[in-house]
Parts: C-alpha cells; sequence; structure tokens
C-alpha cells in the first residue's frame, strides 16, 4: 500500500525535510510505496540570509533561490497556497497557483497519510496609520529586488527634481525593526545607494538620511548585548539615525510620526519589526499555543495528534538546551530541526524510534554592507572585515547545492573587479505601460 506524506511550504524545514526523505526513502518512492507531495505557492526556495546581499546587487536574486523541481526529482512539487487543513480527516484545501484577479480559483483537495506542516511565518505588522498603504517588508525575493530598483529611483528622483521637498523625501530612507532582517538590509542598502551616489554629480551622499527605527534598547539581539552595542555606534559613525526605544506612530502619506515626537515625510518605509507565525495555523485543527504557534514536542511531533510534524517558524518547539524556553525563529534551528524531522518521518514510517531535537544557538553573524559585519559565534566575537568574511564563508556553506554556492562565489568574484551595477529596472514591474502608451490615440 502506498503512503502519501504532505509538506506544507517550500522554505527551510520544508526543502530540507523532503531532501531527507529522498535520500532515506529512494527505494519506497521509485518503488511507488510513498508518495511526496510538497505544496507552496513558490516553485522556489528562498536562502532569506542573502536577500539584503541580493537588494545590495552583490549577488544576482536568480542565485539566492533553489529550484524546488530541480533538487527534488520523484517528489510532487504543487504550486499552490493552501488554505485548511482538517487533519482529522487528512485532507488540505489547497489553491492553486494565483492566475490572476478575474480569473476563476481553482481549489483541490489534496488526502494524505501523514502531514509535515512547516508554512513558516510572516511580517508582524500593527496597526498603524498608512503603514498597510505605504510599508513594505523584507521576507522574499520580490521585496529584495523591489527594494533595489526603488532606492535607485529615488535617487533619480532627487538628481531630476527640482523641488526641494520632492528631493528630500526621496532622499529620506526608514527602515522600522532592528532584528537581522532589518539591519542587514539597511546597511546593505545605504551602502549600494552611498556607491551609487558616484554617479549622479547633483547628489551628495552625506545628503541622504537613513533611520533606523526600533521600540527596545537595543538592535541584533542575535549577536548579543555588546556587539549589538558597537553595531547602534558603528552604524551611527555611518551617518544612519538609529533611533532606541522609538515607535512608529503613524505613516499616513508617507508622513511619518515617531513617539519621539519628530515627524517628516520619506518615500520609502521598510517594515522589519519581526514576524508572526503564518496564519494559516488559524485554518487548521492542530493545537496552538498563546502565540498561535503549533504546539510541537521534542520529537517535532505535533502534541497529541497522530502521524502530524511540525518545524522551523511555525512550531513552538521545545529548547532543551535551556528548559521551560522554546527554539528562536531562525534558520539555524530550521534547518538543522529539518534533519532531525525527515529522520523521524522515516522512523515513524518504518516504525522505529523517534530522537529529540536538540542544538544550543551558536550564535550569528550579520552583515552591516560591502567588507562590513558583525559576529558572535560560539562566544568569539568579531567585527569588521573579518565579520563580513565569515558571514559570507559561514552562509556560503549553507546554500544548499553546488550549483547555487558557484554561482554565488562567481558573483562576489566578479564584484572584486567591476562595480555594482546601479541601474533602477523598477519598470519591469509594470511592463505593458509603454506598449498602453503605444497604443493610446492622439
Ligand atoms: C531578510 C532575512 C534574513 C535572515 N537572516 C537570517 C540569518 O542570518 N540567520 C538565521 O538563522 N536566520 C535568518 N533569517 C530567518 C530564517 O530565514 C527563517 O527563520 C527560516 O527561513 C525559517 O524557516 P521555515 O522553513 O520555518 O520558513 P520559510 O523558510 O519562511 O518557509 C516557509 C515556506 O512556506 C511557504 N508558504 C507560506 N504560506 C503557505 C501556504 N499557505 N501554503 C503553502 N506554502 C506556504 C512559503 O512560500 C515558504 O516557502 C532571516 C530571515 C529574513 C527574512
Amino acid at each position: 500500500m502506498s503512503e502519501h506524506v504532505l509538506i506544507v511550504g517550500g522554505g527551510y524545514v520544508g526543502m530540507y525535510t523532503a531532501l531527507q526523505l529522498r535520500r532515506k526513502m529512494r527505494r519506497r518512492l521509485r518503488d511507488g510505496q510513498l508518495k511526496i507531495t510538497l505544496v507552496d505557492p513558490q516553485s522556489y526556495m528562498t536562502y532569506q540570509p542573502f536577500l539584503p546581499e541580493a537588494a545590495a546587487g552583490n549577488l544576482e536574486p536568480r542565485h539566492v533561490v533553489v529550484s524546488l523541481r530541480r533538487v527534488l526529482p520523484g517528489v510532487t512539487i504543487l504550486n499552490g497556497r493552501v488554505t485548511g487543513i482538517d487533519h482529522a480527516l487528512r485532507e488540505a484545501t489547497v489553491r492553486v497557483v494565483e492566475r490572476g484577479e478575474d480569473e476563476p480559483e481553482e481549489i483541490r483537495t489534496v488526502s494524505y497519510d501523514l502531514l509535515v506542516f512547516c508554512p513558516g511565518s510572516i511580517s508582524r505588522t500593527l496597526p498603524i496609520p498608512g503603514l498597510a498603504e505605504h510599508g513594505i517588508g523584507f521576507k522574499t525575493v520580490a521585496e529584495a529586488i523591489f527594494l533595489r530598483n526603488h532606492v535607485l529611483r529615488q535617487l533619480d528622483i532627487a538628481a531630476s527634481t527640482t523641488d526641494a521637498e520632492t528631493r528630500r523625501r526621496a532622499l529620506t530612507f526608514v527602515f522600522v525593526g532592528g532584528g537581522y532582517a532589518g539591519v542587514e538590509a539597511l546597511a546593505e542598502l545605504e551602502d549600494m545607494a552611498r556607491d551609487a551616489c558616484e554617479y549622479y554629480p547633483d547628489l551628495d551622499a552625506k545628503e541622504m538620511r537613513w533611520v533606523l527605527v526600533e521600540a527596545s534598547d537595543r538592535i541584533l539581539p542575535e549577536v548579543g548585548v555588546d556587539m549589538g552595542k558597537w553595531t547602534v555606534d558603528a552604524l551611527r559613525r555611518r551617518g544612519i539615525d538609529v533611533r532606541l526605544q522609538t515607535l512608529l506612530k503613524s505613516a499616513e502619506n508617507l508622513d511619518l510620526v515617531l513617539s519621539d515626537g519628530e515627524e517628516f515625510g520619506t518615500g520609502t518605509l521598510v517594515w522589519t519589526a519581526g514576524v508572526r507565525p503564518n496564519p494559516l495555523v488559524k485554518e487548521t485543527d492542530l493545537p496552538l499555543d498563546d502565540k498561535d504557534r503549533v504546539k510541537a514536542t521534542a520529537e517535532l511531533t505535533v502534541e497529541g495528534v497522530d502521524n502530524a510534524f511540525t518545524a522551523g517558524d511555525i512550531a513552538a518547539v521545545p529548547d532543551l538546551t535551556k528548559p521551560g524556553e522554546f527554539c528562536a525563529p531562525n534558520a539555524q534551528h530550521a534547518v538543522r530541526q529539518a534533519k532531525v524531522l525527515g529522520d523521524n518521518v522515516v522512523a515513524a514510517l518504518r516504525g522505529g524510534q523517534l530522537k529529540a531535537y536538540k542544538h544550543a544557538y551558536a550564535g550569528s553573524v550579520a552583515s552591516l554592507g560591502l567588507h562590513k559585519g558583525v559576529a558572535q559565534v560560539y562566544g568569539i566575537k568579531l567585527r569588521g572585515l573579518p565579520a563580513w568574511f565569515m558571514h559570507r564563508t559561514y552562509h556560503l556553506s549553507r546554500l544548499p547545492t553546488l550549483n547555487r554556492k558557484a554561482r554565488v562565489t562567481a558573483d562576489w568574484t566578479l564584484a572584486l573587479f567591476f562595480k555594482r551595477e546601479v541601474v533602477s529596472l523598477g519598470t519591469l514591474e509594470r511592463p505593458r505601460e509603454e506598449f498602453k502608451l503605444a497604443t493610446k490615440k492622439y
């Protein structure tokens, strides 16, 4: 009899689990005794730690994603969004890949025997006036490409306008949230914009205003208190306006109001103030904790539920190295959990013993622009060039597939000899504009 494993989400956990299952259950897959289906709206896995470098133009965006079909032959990839799961019935509802607003939706019901639930997290937003209309997150490759084009476009606008207020707005860039996504994205984009100013004789890099707004009294908690403080100083030395213990109160018409009383207009508002579990959890019959994460056991099964596994940002996995606490939502845990999860699914299918997930957080590395970084790993603190070098070597070693490692290395090598591209291709988002203009009757 054939068994069907359904994997919801093809990110870190989903892709690595599928790889592990393929490796260990090759024969069953080939003989048709096992079927694996992976559902994700995208046909690729995104290596999120490289998004800031992709936004800064150090890496080709295509090189920071991995094709699921290419690395998972034998696994059925279904491009769609799971909209609900009835685990009691072993059924998932999938809205097959969105085709366009006017086109009818196609809803499919997928039956399965064993569930691996890993749809990750989404940006955690607040009901701040104007945020939904004008803000942008930094979690996807589309957002990273958009921001790169947008920042360069702002320089184009500032250099071309004769209106002082338009120029001031265009040259003001605001990031809310001082975790690694926000700090790395801001630092990399500022670095790129500073380089780009060289090609704008009418712009002085000092005219740009980059602001980081953070609600707590520190940034980059992942690298520890000391290195977080050092990062604040390093960013301030670069002229970046770091506002700690400050909240964004309003963003209507991109006229920002901060909790410290300051008000100013901006052309760019990036929201990176943390993540929350994917709201899909509420459309399932899986047990949730008070933060809407799926309750998980140390063996990465869903608590009190048969034939369901979970891990990554969506799951409240007990941290066995810190009793009473849960694993933080990061790639370091996600990749390691996926390996244990894969082994445990194999054990469950073969009637074997499940093992517990245990990993002590090793610290973190972050890039702050070309040749700049900060790191604290196993208690070793690094700043500047050594930290940046460590960031690159660590993430290169973690990047899935030899193909992607080679391409990323090639991008970095070329960047040693040639300056980065400073062209905004924002018109790619509006490809029909020119043609519409051409078809206009005069
Ligand atoms: C900019 C950035 C930088 C980061 N840098 C670091 C770092 O340096 N170090 C570190 O440890 N961590 C870092 N992280 C965090 C890390 O990337 C995440 O913790 C990790 O990706 C979590 O893995 P996951 O599998 O749980 O979720 P994800 O990798 O996010 O995967 C979730 C998948 O589910 C899919 N999905 C969503 N909804 C549905 C649905 N309804 N149906 C089907 N599929 C769905 C998504 O498309 C996605 O492919 C960074 C994150 C960001 C955004």
